[in-house]
């Protein structure tokens, strides 16, 4: 049991309760005992304050569902002339979609128990193309990646959502790369959300050390992006963007 003080009531204390019969936990707090709902898929503040979800998740059984978001999908660098291209880490966690409201996944997943503080440094109204990101660590940011599946398809306990973060590599909008990239950078300047960093590509060894030095750090890989021929945000592959990860075992 886990004794919490009342935010409105001074003085007054609500108590946390696991039912192990049922598998939930339950609150003595008004907003939890006339909440409509299952017993077992109600929250309140209190259980959020604590980062206490439920044993089974609070997202709906039925996911909520909309279009698929028009992504970008990237192409297979094979070693061919890199110079002036745009270079950034390849994060390795999960693609998300900020619609100017909410994130979408490449399925068209809406993520309806995001927290507030996450989403609160994000632009009203524009829209986002990024990654949710967990770190690095384990194979090729395998670490990373776990966490960022765990706060997706988790039931929305706070400590989950402060292990990752939403890391924006493009705007979709039709100007050439650079031009989104600057755009970007400045739209998460006046936010105070993060940008995956690009540098400029000047030599072919450039690609594949920054390889290296990526992979050293348990990181996935790189992305290249072409500053002019990839002329605007499109839906699908885009030839003038490509990802590198070193050469694979493939049979
Ligand atoms: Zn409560």
């Amino acid at each position: 049991m886990i004794r919490v003080p009342s935010t409105s009531q001074k003085g007054a204390t609500y108590e946390l309760r696991w039912v192990p019969d049922g598998g939930f936990w339950y609150c003595t707090c008004p907003a939890w005992r006339f909440q409509k709902g299952p017993v077992d898929r109600r929250q309140c503040k209190h259980m959020r304050m604590r980062g206490i979800g439920h044993k089974r998740p609070r997202a709906p059984t039925k996911p909520t569902k909309t279009r698929r978001p028009p992504f970008m999908l990237l192409g297979q660098w094979d070693g061919d002339a890199a110079q002036g291209w745009w270079l950034s880490e390849k994060m390795n966690g999960v693609r998300l979609w900020w619609d100017g409201t909410r994130f979408i996944t490449r399925g068209g997943r809406v993520l309806t128990h995001v927290p507030t503080f996450f989403t609160k440094a994000l632009p009203k109204g524009v829209a986002v193309d990024g990654e949710l990101w967990g770190g690095r660590g384990g194979k090729r940011g395998s670490k990373g990646f776990r966490r960022a599946l765990t706060a997706v398809h988790g039931s929305g306990v706070p400590a989950h959502w402060q292990q990752v973060q939403f890391v924006a590599f493009d705007l979709p909008m039709a100007a050439p790369y650079t031009q989104r990239y600057q755009q970007l950078v400045t739209l998460a300047k006046k936010h105070k959300f993060r940008v995956v960093p690009q540098h400029l590509v000047r030599s072919p060894r450039d690609v594949v050390q920054a390889l290296q030095s990526i992979q050293e750090r348990d990181g996935e890989g790189v992305v290249l992006r072409h500053p002019v021929l990839d002329t605007a945000y499109t839906k699908g592959r885009n030839k003038h963007v490509k990802k590198y990860k070193g050469r694979s075992p493939k049979k």
